[in-house]
């Protein structure tokens, strides 16, 4: 099975932590058309990348400025920040390859021991003498993904352990390969456990599966939510998002009383709230399209850059036409830092760093926890503006 062509079994084990906390959700998604987004059609190629690197023995680079098909009308071009990316998932790969593991990628995996009829698709698996490594690569970077009891990853690791039940699996581990999105363990975080966890967990999802096929199961909001198919109809979400918004900010009085600890909680909250409100817009959107345009709006064309339809022959029209000569219609533009790094290569690029100046352009709230240095709190203090 290639990435392009995974199928996606309805209690899906990547929307397993989902299902998990909201059985619901499986009832309420039923029939919704969760559209692909251009973050994950670019995964998709990221993936389709690593598989053609890995089967043909290739490193990313070799790729570079190819394009990638998602599908019809979806391409991608390999640029220098997907090749790197990639890379250091077939690095981590190729270290187990070079250890004698056998190595099996874009796998198929059973799960019908979980659930019936289920399956999910490992990005890549490595065994060796009953040692079992499950690899994961996600190429987002705005939730950064932990292995540790990550219901998607234990689901493969259970498909994958029963292709090698017969040579007896002793040790798991579970690889996230996330080159970039922040984390403070950095881009490849692993977990190891053992075989009883793995047996638990496996427990664990054949009832959460049952209690989705409860026809009043219950719909239960929480972080969960934020990429939920359903969540532009969701009354548990709703409740929630209003309950949110309502809570501390209908009395201006009470507004003046919030403590930092208060502001934190409802900062938190805003997450939701942003969700259900993104997954709206798309729903409305989606509407229209389909010829049922929400009452009061109308579909628009976004605005359009102008730019040559044919730049040889707009040039030859200004030369002609106007008189003007190559240095009033020709710009030489130095190359950005980006740029320079692949011509001059990965490893010459560090002498250029100090001619880079990488002055952030202000600030942004984040979680206590992102991994990224605190800035002071006054942006005039920090830049000088
Ligand atoms: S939006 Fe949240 S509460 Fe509603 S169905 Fe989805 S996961 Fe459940």
């Amino acid at each position: 099975m290639t990435h392009s062509t995974r199928a996606h079994a309805k209690l899906s084990p990547s929307a397993a932590h989902r299902w998990f906390a909201c059985p619901g959700s499986i009832r309420l998604s039923a029939g919704i058309v969760d559209k692909s987004s251009v973050y994950a059609d670019e995964g998709t190629a990221a993936h389709m990348l690593a598989e053609r690197c890995l089967t043909n023995n290739a490193d990313a680079d070799q790729y570079a400025n190819d394009t990638i098909t998602v599908r019809d009308g979806v391409e991608f071009t390999v640029d220098q920040e997907m090749g790197e990316a990639v890379q250091v998932f077939l690095d981590r790969v190729r270290h187990y390859e070079s250890l004698g593991y056998e190595i099996q990628v874009e796998q198929r995996l059973d799960l019908g021991h979980l659930s019936p009829g289920q399956f999910g698709t490992g990005d890549a698996i490595a065994f060796k003498d009953g040692d079992l490594h499950l690899f994961e690569y996600k190429h987002g970077r705005g939730v950064a993904v932990d292995p540790k009891d990550n219901p998607q990853l234990l689901s493969y690791v259970s498909g994958a352990a029963k292709r090698y039940h017969n040579r007896r699996v002793e040790f798991v581990t579970c690889h996230v390969v996330q080159p970039r999105a922040p984390h403070k363990d950095g881009p490849v975080r692993m977990w190891a456990t053992t075989p009883k966890v793995l047996a638990a967990f496996e427990q664990e999802f054949r009832e959460a599966a049952g209690r989705t096929a409860d026809p009043n199961a219950p719909l239960v909001a929480g972080d969960h939510c934020r990429f939920c198919p359903a969540a532009a109809i969701c009354p548990a979400l709703r409740d929630k998002s209003m309950e949110i918004a309502r809570a501390e900010f209908d009395d201006p009085a009470e507004v003046a009383k919030l403590t930092p600890a208060d502001v934190g909680e409802i900062l938190h909250g805003l997450d939701l709230v942003e969700a259900r409100c993104r997954r709206i817009r798309e729903f409305a959107h989606q509407e229209a399209n389909d010829g049922r345009t929400p009452e009061g709006w109308k579909l628009v064309y976004k605005r359009a850059n102008r730019r040559w339809a044919d730049e040889g022959k707009a040039a030859q029209a200004l030369k002609l036409g106007f008189d003007l000569g190559d240095d009033e219609i020709f710009e030489r533009k130095l190359v950005s830092p980006a740029k320079a790094d692949s011509l001059v290569g990965k490893k010459a690029a560090a002498a250029l760093k100090p001619l880079i100046d990488k002055t952030p352009s202000g600030t942004a709230l984040a979680p206590v926890d992102d991994p990224r240095p605190a800035a002071k709190a006054d942006a005039s203090v920090e830049f000088g503006t």
